[in-house]
């Protein structure tokens, strides 16, 4: 196959893909931070040339500070090319990131203050072990040992500087709150009542929270973890959920002063568990989100120069990887959700592992809500497993007697038989997505319609990946007296997500999967059954603060005999260009040989670098190019990564960037009432003249929505979701930031239609499928019959070529945002991929 798609042999190719050398790599960025350097030095010179009588202290201070790490950063220089044999070199020992931002810049400076004695370098703790063994690497070069204990002396000053930081913050919140205006004395008096009110009242919260966080299971483990935290590098954490992972340990070892050395980091697998956790933990901290604690997930960063405790996304994690290749700012990461085995959090294992043992500072935590943690123990070289005992109350399981064919239906039965016959208790079902989610809901509303009071009041609570953040905070609300809560959520809430009061779950055992078939290449998205150990998780939810029943919408025969008894691994399963690019963006070259817990099969490594190389990212010796590079600093998909540069060509950079937003925000854009279907569909059709096909008409809707002002009364007119359109513009706007980093010229034609579909064909062209007789397509290599979506504007104008965004298999396999291309183009943009023959 491989020589089909005019990639070299395999065979070839695979040692070509060992080490290039991760070291050369750092060497290469290493000097390119030199040269950036350079240039500013020069610059102010030239600035200040014959001024210098001018300048302030400071400034004056400034320049020579930099001098003096030009210096340095010229001997570090040096000292990368001269270690041989180095399997890893710790970047920017001389002061972290003087590239990352202010507060490291305020440390690196602080480091090249006054050099005090050894004792300072003793009190540091852990930092200083790490400086010591710093030291010692660097002893091999030139820098002296007194510049490791200022940099230790440094340290110390910059936590206290945290800890006064952070007292700060605490009286700050208060004072906001309490601010008042005006000076009339009577007035100045009730204020100051109320003042004093509303200080209590805090003080209540606050005790009330402090209470409750001494109620979790995981609690009275408080000390035991932190010792073996400071006794062992790598711990292995193993909880039932709602035990306290994810929220307390984080705090208890900032209480533990382990923020005071960096950041602690920790790694959710899904964007509103981290974004959800972490405003708890900051509620429970009293502080205000995106200070003390923050979050970062894809397209949002709410975190501060001052952020302690950082949740994110492991995906974030590993593109964090990119700019700060030794995790330097964090003194903890902790990869919670370890059971979950995605995609990211595999190669986060990797990666975590690897720097580990170079930086003995470096706290690991693995954190598992399953028992099957020997795996993950015997992964980390025999790392000791801290499990807290369980505190579970039985879960009767029911399950259907005969095979359900609509299972939404059935759930929703079982939710109002459970609401009119079993005693209090709120419910959880679980659904695959946002559309099911909204179906239900829907069912709920119409089945409870005109019941009134001859049942009790039902509460319902959606969550999923795009509701609305200030949304998703309902499912935590306590239920109103006599009223039952009823929560419909996706995967979320099997482990990521704890909701207290849960007694019931009702279950249909789905979930969304994605599915790659390394063979042909063809990813799709699909409901799949879940595994009995998932099934098992999600029953577990409905025992956590009482005794409570699960019902199964599916037999004890499927139960047994159709679903796995473990989930696959996601790296197994899916496409790997993502990852391959990344890692290759940061110098690893060794896939073959990479530390993975459990490798993906061969052929998909291959097959993600034979994509990789058509795309043109990767060159004939597996390595990467001046595109490929480029690509890596897009957190999208190596296709639509590929799309957005070749679109500068065309002139249409700052259209197909919208196409781009639009299509990521992975949510539908456009809805269609029942009763007011006709008035949709011809407010969408207005976007499709002219057959334009659905990027262009993705793109037409979103400038018809800059036009409007991006006013949400457009929206509503339009039949469009304005919330999915202000996220595609957040992420639009981002998008444009990053093509100005990487010198992509700006340019737009909305009319120019054919150079945006060749721009979309560009990164696509695996995507691209051929009209057969019958009104069905195939599939153009690796042939497989697909369908046009009936959502596509092109469901009926069937054009003979097409590329697509994504296949989606319900029915049938379907094709999902279409547009019609010249079968030409695919012999022009990808002639690495195709051949005239291939479209004859
Ligand atoms: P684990 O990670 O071990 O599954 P968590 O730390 O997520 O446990 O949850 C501990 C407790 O905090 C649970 O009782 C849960 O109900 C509560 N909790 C977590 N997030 C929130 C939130 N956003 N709002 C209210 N309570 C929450
Ligand atoms: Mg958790």
């Amino acid at each position: 196959a491989a020589a089909a798609l005019g990639a070299p042999d395999r065979a070839a190719l695979v040692p070509l893909l060992r080490d290039v050398s991760r070291q050369e790599y750092l060497a290469r960025r290493e000097a390119d931070k030199l040269a950036a350097l350079e240039d500013e030095i020069r610059d102010e010179e030239f600035l200040f040339a014959g001024k210098e009588h001018l300048l302030t202290d400071r400034e004056r201070a400034d320049l020579a500070y930099k001098r003096r790490v030009l210096e340095l950063a010229k001997e570090r220089k040096a000292q990368l090319e001269s270690v041989d044999a180095e399997r890893y070199v710790m970047p920017t020992s001389y002061g972290g990131g003087f590239w990352g931002g202010e507060s490291r810049l305020a440390a690196a400076k602080a480091r090249y203050q006054e050099p005090k004695g050894d004792d300072a370098a003793a009190a540091a703790g852990p930092m200083a072990e790490q400086d010591r063994w710093e030291a010692e690497q660097l002893g091999r070069t030139r820098l002296g040992v007194g510049v490791a204990s200022a940099r230790a002396e440094a340290a110390a000053e910059e936590a206290a500087k945290y800890e006064l930081l952070f007292e700060d913050q605490i009286e700050f919140v208060k004072e906001e709150l309490l601010a008042g205006d005006g000076d009339d004395d009577d007035a100045l008096s009730a204020r100051e009542r109320e003042r004093a009110a509303r200080l209590a009242a805090i003080d209540d919260e606050r005790a009330r929270m402090q209470a409750e966080r001494k109620e979790l299971p995981i609690y009275p483990w408080r000390q035991e973890f932190l010792d073996a935290v400071a006794a062992h590098q790598i711990i292995i954490i193993v909880a039932e959920t709602g035990a306290g992972k994810t929220t307390q340990l984080p705090q208890y070892l900032h209480e533990a002063g382990y923020s005071k050395l960096g950041r602690i980091g920790c790694t959710q697998p899904r964007r509103v568990a981290a974004m959800s956790v972490a405003a708890r933990v900051a509620h429970e901290m009293g502080v205000k989100l995106g200070h003390e604690v923050g979050y970062s997930i894809r397209f949002e960063d709410c975190t501060s120069d001052k952020t302690l405790i950082k949740y994110m996304t492991d995906g974030m994690l590993l593109r964090e990887f990119l700019s700060e290749p030794d995790l330097a700012s964090y003194s903890v990461m902790m990869i919670d959700e370890a059971h979950e085995r995605t995609l990211h959090t595999d190669v986060l294992f990797g990666l975590v592992k690897d720097i580990g043992r170079f930086r003995p500072d470096l706290k690991l935590l693995v954190s598992s809500a399953t028992l099957a943690a020997e795996k993950f123990s015997a992964y980390f070289d025999d790392a000791p497993v801290f499990q807290f005992p369980g505190r579970r109350y039985e879960v009767e399981v029911f399950y259907a007697k005969a095979p359900e064919a609509d299972y939404v239906d059935a759930a929703i039965q079982s939710v109002l038989r459970i609401h009119t016959q079993e005693p209090a208790g709120d419910v959880l079902v679980f659904f695959t997505g946002q559309e099911e989610i909204e179906a239900a809901e829907e069912l709920l509303k119409q089945r409870t319609r005109g019941l009134g009071s001859r049942i009790a009041e039902l509460v319902v609570a959606p969550i999923y990946a795009n509701l609305p953040s200030e949304m998703q905070a309902r499912i935590f609300e306590p239920t109103p007296p006599g009223a039952r809560k009823v929560v419909l959520a996706t995967n979320i809430a099997e482990t990521s997500l704890t909701i207290d009061g849960i007694r019931y779950v009702v279950d249909p055992g789905f979930a969304k999967q994605n599915s790659y078939n390394p063979r042909t290449g063809m990813e799709s998205l699909l409901v799949a059954p879940i595994s009995r150990a998932s099934a098992n998780q999600r029953a577990g939810r409905a025992g956590r603060t009482s005794a409570g029943k699960c019902y199964r919408i599916y037999t004890h025969w499927a139960f047994m005999n159709e679903m796995d008894p473990d989930t696959v691994p996601e790296i197994q399963r899916t496409n790997l260009g993502n990852v391959v690019l990344l890692l290759k963006s940061l110098g690893i070259h060794d896939l073959v040989n990479f530390d993975f817990m459990d490798p993906p099969p061969a052929e998909a490594l291959l097959r993600a670098l034979e994509q990789l190389y058509a795309l043109g990212a990767l060159n004939d010796r597996g390595e990467l190019t001046k595109l490929g590079r480029r690509m890596a600093e897009f957190p999208l998909d190596p296709q639509l990564a590929k799309a957005l540069l070749a679109s500068e060509k065309f002139g249409v950079s700052e259209d197909v960037a919208t196409v781009c937003a639009m299509v990521s925000i992975g949510s539908a854009v456009f809805y269609r009432p029942k009763d007011k279907a006709l008035h949709a569909d011809n407010a969408h059709k207005a976007f499709s003249r002219g057959g334009v096909g659905d990027h262009v008409m993705l793109l037409n809707c979103y400038n018809a929505w800059a036009e409007a002002g991006f006013s949400s009364a457009w929206c509503a007119e339009s039949f469009v979701q304005a919330k999915s359109m202000k996220r595609a513009r957040d992420i639009r706007d981002q998008l444009v930031g990053l093509m100005e980093r990487v010198e992509v010229e700006m340019a737009s034609d909305p009319n120019n239609t054919d150079g945006i579909k060749k721009s979309v064909a560009a990164g696509f062209f695996y995507h691209t499928a051929r009209l057969q007789r019958d009104g069905s397509y195939r599939t153009v290599k690796a042939p497989t019959t697909v369908h046009i979506h009936p959502s596509s504007s092109l469901r009926e104008a069937l054009p003979k070529w097409v590329v697509y965004h994504e296949l989606v298999l319900t029915s049938k396999e379907f094709m999902r945002t279409v547009s019609e291309i010249k079968a030409d183009w695919l012999v022009e943009l990808a002639p690495h991929y195709y051949s005239r023959k291939d479209i004859a």
